[in-house]
C-alpha cells in the first residue's frame, strides 16, 4: 500500500494552544507536531489531522467500550483502543 498518503483520517483528537495536535484515545495524551507519531505507533499526525497508519495491514483496529476488558474499572465509560497486526 502507498505509505503515509491518503491514510483515512482517524477521530478523537483535538488541537492544542501551542499548535499540536492532541490524541484522546487513550491516557497517554500524545501531542503531536506534524509527522509525528504517537507512542503506540499506530497514530500519527499529517497534514494537521491524526491518521491510522495501520489501516488496511492490521488484521484488528476498533474502539470498543472499556467494559468489554478486563481492565473494567479502569476507566468506566471511556473508550479502549484495540489493536492487533499480523503476527
Ligand atoms: S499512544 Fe496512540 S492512542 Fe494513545 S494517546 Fe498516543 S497516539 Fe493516541
Amino acid at each position: 500500500m502507498p505509505h503515509n498518503h491518503n491514510q483515512p483520517p482517524a477521530r478523537y483528537w483535538h488541537p492544542v494552544a501551542d499548535g499540536r495536535i492532541q490524541c484522546d484515545v487513550c491516557p497517554r495524551d500524545c501531542k503531536l507536531h506534524e509527522g509525528q507519531r504517537g507512542a503506540c505507533f499506530v497514530r500519527m499526525r499529517e497534514h494537521d489531522e491524526m491518521v491510522l497508519t495501520t489501516y488496511g495491514r492490521s488484521s484488528g483496529f476498533c474502539i470498543d467500550p472499556i467494559e468489554k476488558k478486563p481492565r473494567n474499572h479502569y476507566f468506566p465509560g471511556s473508550s479502549v483502543l484495540s489493536f492487533g497486526t499480523a503476527g
